[in-house]
């Protein structure tokens, strides 16, 4: 196996224009079960980690939003300003495997896996972020909706480097819960991303492990801000509550697998989306 360590993202980027098909490592925690598993065999790969450029973040306070380099690992998400502007993506941060995994384990490599359970992203979805991409020539900006495309598939094509992702500063109260089969070191059984968007009124919910991708409650959350004027902080009734969880159940495409049965993530998300729910208004 050849493995090239460029120091800059130009350096980085030539490396891949001149083999698109190489393999690029970031923090290996994905990469590296695949290939201790044999089930990827990389002749040639791009090791990301000493690219600095990589690992910074931008806070853009003129329109609100923050740039999140791919190569920032989750430890520098879980406080600071990360935390401060986006505490949701903070919660599923801490959420993450062990304090190894968190160190290495990175935002890119969640992107670039494109797990359905990976926690970065129903935060990601439920703040419709975007990812940016990069090749030699040009640079792109996808919604993460179009990013994702079905079970550990992305629409990166060859060549191209994810650089970052951009989300919106919302100014409401926002949450991630998973559910796993034990409380730590664990891969979400189900996930739930609720963000309220207090300004224009609105409420956010992605699930995370229930389906082939990261699934957004749009029909769920449409209904709720006809139930209730969310640019107050409202109480939510128990009925409207039993309700919300259902719904979302119902938006949920879960299946059965070596990790849960798809009526028991459906009676999860029910719970968590609810949990959240009541949590936003309290
Ligand atoms: C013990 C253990 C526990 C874990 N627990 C969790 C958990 O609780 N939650 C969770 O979500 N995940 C978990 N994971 C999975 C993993 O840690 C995450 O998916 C992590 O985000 C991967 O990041 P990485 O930098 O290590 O990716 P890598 O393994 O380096 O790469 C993953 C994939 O992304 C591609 N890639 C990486 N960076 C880029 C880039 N900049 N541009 C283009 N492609 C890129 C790689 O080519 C590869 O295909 C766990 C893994 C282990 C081993």
């Amino acid at each position: 196996m050849s493995v090239q360590v460029p120091r800059t993202l130009d350096d980085a980027l030539k490396a891949i224009a001149a083999n698109p098909s190489a393999q690029f490592i970031q923090g290996g925690t994905d990469l590296m079960v695949e290939i201790n598993f044999n089930h990827r065999k990389p002749t040639d790969v791009i090791a990301l980690r000493r690219v600095d450029e990589l690992k910074s973040t931008q806070i853009d306070t003129k329109n609100m939003q923050i740039t999140i380099g791919a190569g920032l690992p989750y430890q520098m998400m879980e406080r600071g300003e990360i935390a401060e502007h986006v505490p949701a993506l903070a919660q599923a941060a801490r959420t993450v495997g062990s304090p190894q995994i968190r160190s290495a384990g990175t935002i890119g490599g969640n992107l670039g896996t494109c797990s359905p359970a990976g926690d970065a992203l129903p935060v990601l979805s439920a703040l419709d972020a975007t990812v940016n991409l990069q090749t030699q020539k040009a640079s792109r900006t996808v919604s993460i909706h179009d990013f994702m495309i079905g079970v550990k598939r992305n629409a990166r094509m060859p060549g191209e480097i994810i650089v970052s992702t951009t989300l919106p500063i919302v100014s409401g109260w926002q949450g991630y819960a998973k559910v796993g089969v034990r409380n730590a070191m664990v891969i979400s059984v189900a996930s739930c991303c609720l963000v309220v968007d207090r300004i224009n009124g609105t409420i956010a919910v992605a699930l995370g492990a229930v389906g082939p991708t990261i699934i957004r409650c749009r029909e769920t959350e449409s209904w709720l801000a006809k139930q209730i004027d969310l640019r107050t902080n409202p109480t939510m009734p128990d009925n409207l509550l039993q309700e919300f969880g259902s719904r979302v159940a119902n938006e949920s495409k879960p299946i059965d697998d070596h990790r849960s049965t798809a009526a028991y993530r459906r009676h999860a998300v029910s719970t968590l989306s609810r949990r959240l729910l009541l949590r936003a208004h309290s």
